[in-house]
C-alpha cells in the first residue's frame, strides 16, 4: 500500500471554501500522480476543529470521488497548529513500484517545505565517503530524484576509452566532447546513464573508468558541459546531487549543503567490499593507493577542485553507520526548513 499525502487550507469556514479546497487538492493529487480510479483504495481526510461548515468526505463525494471509501475525522486542537486546515491520506495499491508526489496547497505549503517546493541538497565529498549511499537514501525518504553527477563524468571517460582517446589529452577530449551524446534518464526513480543511445549504467562502474573519469573531469570544457546539464535538471525538480563541486560551483545557492568525508583507509575498504560484492577481484593496497591518488587529482586540479563550500556542513562518516549519517543530515535539513 502506498500513501499519497495532501494538505490544504481554507480562508474562512464556508461550504464553498471546503468544497473548492477539497476539489483542488484531489485534482492535483490525481493529475500529478496519474492516478487511476482502480488504484485508489480509500481517502482519509482529517480537518482542524475550527471547520464546521462542510464535511470534506462529502465534498469529495460531490466532486465525483465516490469510487473509493471516504472518511473524515477531526484532529485534536493543538496550540500553534495551522488553522482551517484539511489533510488527506490517499491509500493506493500499485502493481509496480512507483514514485509518488505529495501535494501541499495554499497555507499548507508551509507544513512541508521539503516536499512542496523545489529544493536541492548538495552532497560533496571524496570517493568512497558514503555520499552516494546517503544521497540515494535521502532522495528516497524525501521522494525526490537522486542525481549522480559522477556517472556523467564516468560516461565521458568511457566514451574516451572506447574511442581510443587519451583522457589526459585535453584538445582530443574537447574534440570528442562535440560528439558526446549523453542523457540521464529515470526509470522507477533509478538513474540510467545513456551514452550514444546505449545504457552504460553498469559499464561506467568498472574500476578502470574511475581513474579515467578523474582525468576527464579536470578539463574545463568537460565540466562546463556537465555543469550546464546538472543545473538544468536541478532547476526543474527537487533532487539530491552528489559530486565534488555541487555546493561550490554547480549550485552555490543550494539551501542544503553537506561535505561528506571519511579517512582514506575506510573509504578504500568500502570500495573494496563494494567491488568484491560485484564479483570484481581487486587488491586492497592498490585500491587504497588509487583512492589517495584520485583525491589528490580531484583536490589539486585548477578548475572546480574538490573542496568543501564555506557554508557546507562537514560530516566525517569514518565511525558512523549509514543510519547515523542519514539522521544527522535529515536533522540539519529539518532545522533549516
Ligand atoms: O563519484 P564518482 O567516483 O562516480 O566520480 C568519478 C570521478 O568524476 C571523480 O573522481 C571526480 O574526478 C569526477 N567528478 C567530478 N565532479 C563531480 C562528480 C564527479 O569531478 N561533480
Amino acid at each position: 500500500m502506498t500513501i499519497i499525502r495532501g494538505a490544504t487550507t481554507i480562508e474562512s469556514d464556508t461550504k464553498e471554501n471546503v468544497s473548492l479546497a477539497v476539489f483542488e487538492m484531489l485534482k492535483e493529487i490525481f493529475s500529478v500522480n496519474a492516478l487511476k480510479k482502480e488504484e485508489v483504495k480509500g481517502l482519509l481526510f482529517s480537518l482542524t476543529s475550527d471547520i464546521h461548515s462542510f464535511h470534506p468526505a462529502k465534498a469529495a463525494r460531490e466532486a465525483g470521488y465516490d469510487f473509493a471509501p471516504l472518511f473524515a475525522c477531526v484532529e485534536p486542537d493543538i496550540e500553534g497548529g495551522l488553522p482551517l486546515c484539511i489533510r488527506l491520506m490517499t491509500f493506493c495499491d500499485f502493481t509496480e513500484e512507483r514514485r509518488v508526489r505529495h501535494v501541499y496547497q495554499r497555507g499548507a505549503k508551509a507544513l512541508r517545505k521539503d516536499i512542496s517546493e523545489i529544493f536541492n541538497v548538495a552532497l560533496d565529498g571524496p570517493a568512497g565517503s558514503g555520499k552516494s549511499t546517503v544521497a540515494k537514501a535521502l532522495a528516497k525518504d524525501y521522494n525526490i530524484l537522486y542525481l549522480d553527477t559522477g556517472a556523467m563524468y564516468r560516461a565521458c571517460a568511457l566514451k574516451a576509452i572506447r574511442s581510443g582517446v587519451d583522457v589526459q589529452d585535453e584538445p582530443a577530449v574537447n574534440e570528442l566532447l562535440k560528439t558526446l551524446d549523453l542523457n540521464v534518464e529515470y526509470k522507477d526513480g533509478v538513474q540510467h546513464t545513456i551514452l550514444d543511445g546505449e545504457d552504460v549504467s553498469t559499464a561506467i562502474r568498472e574500476n578502470a573508468v574511475s581513474m579515467a573519469a578523474s582525468h576527464v573531469s579536470a578539463h574545463p570544457q568537460v565540466r562546463e558541459k556537465m555543469v550546464e546539464m546538472q543545473r538544468k535538471i536541478a532547476a526543474k525538480m527537487s533532487c539530491v546531487l552528489d559530486g565534488r563541486d555541487i555546493g561550490s560551483v554547480v549550485l552555490p545557492f543550494a539551501k542544503f549543503k553537506f561535505f561528506v568525508t571519511a579517512k582514506s583507509e575506510v573509504r578504500a575498504k568500502r570500495r573494496y567490499d563494494e567491488l568484491l560484492a560485484r564479483g570484481q577481484q581487486v587488491d586492497f593496497d592498490a585500491l587504497h593507493a588509487e583512492i589517495v591518488q584520485r583525491d589528490k587529482q580531484d583536490s589539486e586540479r585548477k578548475f572546480a577542485p574538490l573542496k568543501k563550500a564555506d557554508d557546507a556542513i562537514e560530516v566525517d562518516t569514518s565511525d558512523m553507520t549509514i543510519e547515523e549519517v542519514l539522521s544527522f543530515i535529515k536533522g540539519k535539513i529539518q532545522e533549516k526548513i
